[in-house]
């Protein structure tokens, strides 16, 4: 079986023990409350970055939901938080199931935003409705979903996504969205594990989005098992 090992950049770990540290201060403070001992409070704070380190469903939500209204308070960096679980929780993905999973247990999930705004085709509940015109993108991931054997489904929210997930009961989601969706997506996805890729958004958001089919290829390759 193929292992596969990704790289996690480095922003995404420091915002990720950022989020745990300022965690772990809450806790921190009552022990110091309680023991009037320095160390004990940053015993405290080790441990929860030391647990950390196993990258658990749990504590990536932990990190996120701290990192989150940190960035609003702060003047807002982007979608760091997203950012961060996209990141990790991919990576995590991938290096678990890396090369293991069937095509046909594998589901790609779509945002509906790729479809071209003034395309008429009903692609929500049945993405083979949409003729492959090359207007775009949707016709070259059906092309990809052929080709690999995927499952594949578009969803408008997280309401339908979850539908889809509960219905179809894939082993593993290659979600395409936005940082926003796809960090809120992936946390709400456990305990089925995603890996996601990010959509671009020449439009703006919600608007003829884009996405890298290549990195939705390799994101897809890199989850099958070898044959
Ligand atoms: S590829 Fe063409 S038919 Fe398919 S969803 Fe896009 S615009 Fe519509």
């Amino acid at each position: 079986m193929r292992r596969v090992l990704f790289w996690v950049n480095h922003r995404s770990l420091f915002h990720y023990h950022l989020g745990l540290t300022t965690f772990s201060l809450f806790p921190g403070v009552i022990v110091l409350l309680i023991t009037h001992q320095w160390y004990w409070p940053l015993a405290t704070v080790l441990l929860v970055n030391i647990l950390g380190l196993f990258r658990t469903n749990l504590f990536l939500a932990l990190s996120f939901h701290v990192l989150k209204p940190m960035a609003g308070m702060f003047g807002g960096e982007g979608f760091a938080a997203e950012e961060m679980v996209i990141a990790l929780g991919s990576n995590k993905t991938l290096q678990k199931l890396g090369g293991s999973v069937p095509a046909e247990r594998i589901l790609l999930l779509l945002p509906h935003c790729l479809q071209r705004h003034d395309c008429d085709r009903r692609i929500t509940f049945n993405p083979y409705n949409c003729t492959r015109c090359g207007g775009c993108p949707v016709g070259s991931l059906l092309d990809l979903a052929d080709r690999t054997g995927v499952k594949i489904a578009i969803a408008t929210g997280g309401t339908l996504a979850r539908r889809h997930i509960k219905e179809l009961r894939p082993l593993a989601v290659v979600a395409v969205a936005c940082p926003r969706d796809l960090g809120q997506g992936m946390l709400d996805a456990y305990p089925v594990p995603v890996a996601g890729v990010e959509n671009s958004r020449p439009a703006g958001d919600c608007l003829d989005t884009q996405v890298d089919i290549a990195s939705v290829e390799e994101t897809i390759n890199r989850l099958t098992v070898n044959r």
